[in-house]
């Protein structure tokens, strides 16, 4: 089983573990009304380091914007708050995971309940498995689709679409895949369940846009301004399904993936069938932010003691 941290931060406070409950009626556990972040924290050369930590946080807000729901706490608190998470649980390398919920007060679908808002801190290694980093996951193509834009925005990264994103990382992994990619509700690629999506054709990168109804990754982010830092060119543009079949390299792209190369899409190999220059590169420059050999130019890396 999982081995759970000490101590965790809840409603203003920082408690133990075991006490940071709130009721079965809880808004949020009936409707999916929580909004939430995944960031995550790294040993580097001048101590351990939160990668963009107030990027992550003010997308916590947006998200609870879209969805009217009003923060008891505000960002600088809930930035102190993860800061203060990882300490009091002696981690170095973590991942952080602040969210807002609707809590106990009303049953209707509009009611105007209590927000509680939590931030917990926990160790994580590879997300996509032990090796997936450097040897890449099989993934398939999903046959859940991706809600449309007009049905529930893609943009929050709220409890609720997480129900997607269950039905294809559940369905992959019966299949045998490492991880299921989805389809937009226009047919177009999306993205991974938890992942956002890189192909590259002749040494550029191509990555889904956020018409195709994917979260605005921090990571693809970072990816994108590093590829173009390096001189690697980068295209947002809506790709078909078979351009997974075409192209060089593949791979998904997250706080919890990081940089996962894939090896094979729906049992076609992908390249060689391992992570090609153009992914071990931006692995490179990726983790190289957090050994020193790739300079912050953006202030990235903020400090967990400043
Ligand atoms: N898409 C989805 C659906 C996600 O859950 C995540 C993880 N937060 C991502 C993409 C990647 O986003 P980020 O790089 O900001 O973690």
């Amino acid at each position: 089983g999982m081995q759970y941290p000490e101590w965790i931060w809840h409603n203003g406070a920082i408690k133990r573990w075991q006490d940071a409950t709130t009721h079965v009626m809880a808004h949020a556990l009936h409707y999916g009304s929580s909004v939430f972040e995944g960031i995550r924290c790294y040993e580097t050369p001048s101590g351990p380091a939160i990668f963009r930590l107030t990027d992550h946080n003010t997308r916590l807000y947006a998200s609870a914007r879209i969805y009217d729901m009003p923060m008891p706490y505000g960002l600088d608190e809930i930035n102190a708050a993860c800061r203060e998470v990882v300490r009091r649980n002696g981690l170095t390398r973590a991942y952080l995971r602040p969210f807002a919920f609707r809590g106990l007060g009303g049953f209707g679908l509009s009611a105007e309940t209590p927000v509680e808002m939590s931030v917990a801190a926990w160790f994580m290694g590879p997300y996509l498995g032990p090796g997936a980093l450097e040897a890449g996951i099989d993934a398939c193509v999903s046959s859940w689709q991706r809600f449309a834009p007009n049905t529930i925005p893609a943009g929050a990264k709220a409890g609720g679409n997480y129900l997607s994103g269950q039905l294809v990382a559940r369905e992959a992994r019966r299949l045998g895949f490492g991880e299921g990619i989805a389809l937009a509700s226009t047919g177009l690629l999306s993205e991974g369940a938890g992942e956002n999506l890189f192909l590259v054709f002749n040494g550029a990168l191509h990555t889904t846009p956020v018409s195709a109804a994917l979260l605005n990754g921090i990571t693809r982010d970072s990816i994108i301004t590093l590829a173009r830092e390096a001189g690697i060119p980068v295209v947002e543009r809506d790709l078909p399904r078979e351009y997974l079949y075409l192209c060089d390299e593949l791979f998904m792209c997250g706080t919890a993936a990081e940089i996962t190369p894939i090896r094979s899409v729906d049992g076609r190999q992908i390249g060689a069938g391992e992570a090609g220059p153009v992914t071990r590169r931006l692995q490179e420059l990726f983790f190289g932010l957090f050994d020193g050999s790739t300079p912050d130019r953006h202030g990235w890396l903020e400090p967990l003691d400043p």
